[in-house]
């Protein structure tokens, strides 16, 4: 098989891995313009220092010896097979690096015999990358559950970032569909890289030249919308996660129907992208906001408001809380108000030592005042003019877009759906006020 054959299938292969982000589109180059888009092949992730870069992503081979019922490349799946020797894989990144079509490699892979194997093939490739082509760029690898720990290790040596896919928020799901995995061969290798980061940042301190494990750090991935587990499971897995192992990012994957299964969503069920970005949303208040999971969800209530983010909703349904007068709250309080975000913030903090703050003074700040007036007071007061009932509330915390997307998810049959019928503006607002 020729090498860019080889090359369409396995790039192709790895499209459906969100780990690292790729572009989704695909886009002829057109008489008259710039450029083309293709789904698979490309994708982007950020440096330390905010820097977009662009990945070669693909798979060492599309060949797995598992069965996971979600997965295109699944033994049973009647599909093309490709597999890169490690020189192949290694001169190909090398060739596209040369030609400034990339800064970097983002390698996963099916099972090709058996875990170690493939990871023996991993190593190889990045040996070869590292060692003989002295290439010094941005390699995210995947880790193979299952694998030998000594070649985790090795793995962790070469690339700056890794992942362990943690594909399915429980050990039910992973029985379901993915049998031959096991929660214990997924958060084994994690706990050993959590590890040997947190070994190695101390040794770098004390031996300058130290080689460097993982200096990324880990991140994983989570399918959603495949099995019945809820927003309230998965974010709490997810918080756990980021406690637990340190991770650096927790990707979430709408499901995307590629297989027909009695134990899968119909082949025609849309991904349930609302979903995705709900949880998206939820972990950015875990991570950078002080929010806790069960502030967010709990047993009663465990899926995410498809009409408003988790902030507004966790607002609306602590509004006991509210107003705060903006010249005095805490930072953490200020956090909490919609429309403001970590910078506004700061700059409050900032701005407050110098004198009072206004209204405008808060427009000028980049507060987003149509949300966030609704929950603060200036010197005492609230905004003038400003009537509290549940419609005005609802009009600043909804978008036109945001309440069209809802309305057209409620015709989706997905677990987000509250209603069982277009929502009247009654129901908005009960939903709004928590009462739904
Ligand atoms: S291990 Fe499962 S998810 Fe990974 S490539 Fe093989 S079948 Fe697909």
């Amino acid at each position: 098989m020729e090498l860019m054959d080889k090359l369409e299938i396995l790039s192709d292969a790895a499209k459906y891995d969100a780990a690292c982000t790729s572009s989704g589109v695909s886009r002829e180059a057109r008489p008259g313009s710039i450029g083309s888009c293709s789904l698979g092949g490309i994708c982007h992730s950020f440096a330390a220092d905010g820097r977009c870069i662009s990945l070669l992503k693909v798979l060492m081979t599309n060949s797995c010896v598992y069965d996971c019922k979600y997965c295109v490349n699944r033994r049973s799946n009647d599909v093309r097979r490709a597999v890169f020797t490690p020189r192949e894989l290694a001169e190909l990144t090398i060739q596209f690096y040369r030609r400034n079509y990339i800064e970097g490699l983002f390698l996963s892979s099916g099972i090709l015999k058996n875990p170690s194997y493939t990871c023996e093939q991993m190593i190889e490739t990045l040996e070869l990358l590292r060692n003989e082509y002295h290439f010094n760029g941005y390699i995210h690898a995947k880790a193979i559950p299952g694998a030998d720990d000594a070649l985790i290790q090795q793995l962790g040596l070469l690339a700056d970032r890794m992942s362990v896919n943690i594909e399915l928020p429980s050990q039910q799901s992973l029985s379901l569909l993915a049998p031959d995995k096991s929660k214990t061969d997924i958060l084994r290798p994690m706990g050993l890289i959590t590890q040997k980061i947190a070994e190695n940042t101390t040794e770098i301190v004390r031996y300058q030249h130290t080689p460097k494990f993982a200096p990324a750090g880990q991140s994983t991935q989570m399918i959603i919308g495949a099995t019945p587990d809820t927003d309230f499971k998965i974010l709490n897995l997810t918080q756990a996660l980021y406690k637990k192992y340190s991770l650096k990012r927790v990707f979430y994957s709408a499901y995307m129907p590629v297989q027909s299964d009695s134990l899968l969503p119909a082949i025609d069920t849309k991904p349930p992208l609302l979903r995705e970005h709900r949880l998206y949303q939820a972990d950015w208040l875990l991570r950078f906001y002080g929010f806790d999971a069960s502030e967010l969800l709990d047993e009663q209530h465990q899926s995410f408001n498809p009409l408003v983010d988790p902030k507004c909703n966790w607002a609306i349904n602590h509004m006991e809380q509210f107003p705060v007068e903006v010249n005095k709250a805490p930072y953490e309080m200020l956090l909490r108000v919609p429309g403001i975000g970590v910078k506004s913030a700061q700059r409050i903090l900032q701005t407050r030592r110098t004198g009072p703050i206004s209204f405008d003074g808060l427009k000028r700040i980049g507060v987003v005042l149509r949300r966030a007036q609704y929950f603060l007071l200036c010197q005492g007061k609230m905004a003038e003019g400003l009537r509290v009932t549940p419609e005005s509330v609802l009009r600043a915390l909804i978008s036109k877009q945001d309440y069209e997307a809802a309305l057209r998810v409620q015709e989706q049959p997905q677990q987000l759906s509250l209603f069982d019928r277009d929502p009247t503006k009654e129901d908005l607002a009960k939903c709004l006020t928590g009462q739904i």
